[in-house]
């Protein structure tokens, strides 16, 4: 054993219910998903009984409202879930965020009825759920997106590809943007698709440098006929739907990525109290404690940094500023941190013998999703300077 062994985070909650919670997650995350983590990401396995104890435990609706099935917590709660969850098995963390991410548009923008009939379901059912904005065409540039729904009698016919979705293949629901009018982004228009809806298929999953136990795959829409009770909103409200989902659903990455680094400074510590080099532990040596010390102090000021855009939101307040910036600062410091703990593992690091180097695999990927970071700051920048080109 180490002098001394990490010590699980000592989080700021705000009530007895999520202490409960958060002692309920690490429980399940210990027994349930540690142990097969690394076996599970190398075979490219999806843990879907671990996201039905998950619904089943009432961790998959949790920031949305209780008369449906979800949870009641605030989001400064729900994201340390998820920073949990995370730091174990990314795969579980960025699928519950997903998940929530996918049920975002019926539960802020449905009617009173499509919430009755189908959050339920979603919320704590044992549903999964897949969010469909970005195609093979359109990623960064979203609004160009060209899936079509056109109008027939009382239904929606769709037709188009989806790429890099999240549990495509496997979700039991489809939240997909597709477009019923002009171009850009007023044509858009956001649909709720059953996972067995019929032409409705997935390619096989992407091969993926990290990450790999989360299918990600191309879903085609051959025709998908569906109901007009389906739609989500208004016609032409689907851009603005899918970007307020972002807005919430990039807090989740942020918290995710956290996790991953928490997870990676925690591996590193532990190995260099007790890795032996010129006759004394690596810990000794100032060069490798002031990486640790700048490890741990950029984790603490992202954690602190998605906290605070959280409890905006939770107070009504605007947020979509902070979320911008908690997902780039979170996330760099992901890569980062993870970088640096392959290091302090030297050779060792670089193998799959460790988890450091699964870690750093898995942080890349949260640079990318949801907003790649670049486009993080020009979200910020518009906050700040005005839309370009005025
Ligand atoms: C594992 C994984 C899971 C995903 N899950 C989902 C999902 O569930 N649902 C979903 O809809 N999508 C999902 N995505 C898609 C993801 O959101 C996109 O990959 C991302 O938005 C970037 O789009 P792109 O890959 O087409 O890259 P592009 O948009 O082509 O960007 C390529 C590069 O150009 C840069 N760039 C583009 N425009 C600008 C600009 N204006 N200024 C500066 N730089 C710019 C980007 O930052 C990037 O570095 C997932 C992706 C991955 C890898």
């Amino acid at each position: 054993m180490p002098d001394r062994a990490p010590q699980p985070v000592d989080r700021q909650l705000p009530t007895d219910e999520a202490r409960d919670l958060i002692s309920l997650v690490r429980d399940i995350a210990q027994r349930e998903i540690a142990p097969k983590a690394a076996e599970e990401e190398d075979a490219g396995r999806f843990p879907r009984e671990v996201f039905t104890l998950l619904s089943e435990s009432g961790l998959l609706g949790l920031p949305y409202d209780s008369e449906y099935g979800g949870g009641d917590q605030p989001y400064e709660v729900y994201l340390q879930v998820l920073e949990e969850l995370a730091a174990v098995r990314l795969t579980v963390g960025l699928g519950v965020s997903v998940h929530t991410l996918s049920s975002y548009a019926l539960a802020a923008y449905g009617t009173k009825q499509q919430q009755v009939e189908h959050l339920p379901a979603m919320l704590g059912g044992g549903l999964l759920g897949a969010y469909c904005l970005s195609e093979p065409s359109s990623g960064s540039d979203a609004a160009s997106l060209r899936t079509r729904a056109v109008r027939d009698g009382d239904d929606w016919v769709i037709t188009g590809t989806k790429a890099w979705i999240t549990h495509g293949g496997i979700a039991d629901f489809y939240t997909v943007m597709a477009r019923t009018g002009e171009e850009g982004p007023r044509g858009i228009t956001a649909f709720l698709v059953p996972g067995d809806a019929a032409g409705l298929s997935a390619a096989a999953p992407e091969k993926k440098m990290g990450m790999k136990g989360s299918p990600t795959a191309q879903v085609h829409f051959d025709g998908v006929r569906i109901r007009d009770e389906r739609r989500i909103g208004d016609e032409g409200q689907g851009f603005a739907i899918a970007l307020s989902a972002l807005d919430s659903g990039r807090l989740g990455i942020a918290a995710c990525a956290i996790g991953v680094a928490q997870a990676a400074l925690d591996e590193a510590v532990t190995y260099a109290t007790e890795r032996r080099q010129f006759g004394k532990p690596i810990a000794d040596f100032q060069g490798l404690r002031f990486m640790l010390a700048d490890m741990a102090t950029q984790i603490e000021a992202g954690r602190a940094l998605y906290l605070a855009a959280a409890r905006l939101r939770d107070a009504g307040r605007p947020f979509a500023k902070q979320a911008a910036m908690a997902k780039l600062h979170c996330t760099d410091t992901a890569m980062r941190v993870t970088t640096d703990a392959v290091q302090i593992l030297g050779g060792y690091g670089y193998t799959a013998d460790f988890p450091a180097e699964r870690f750093m695999r898995e942080a890349k990927v949260l640079q990318i999703v949801e907003g790649t970071n670049q486009i993080q700051r020009m979200v910020i920048a518009r906050h700040l300077a005005g839309p370009e080109g005025r």
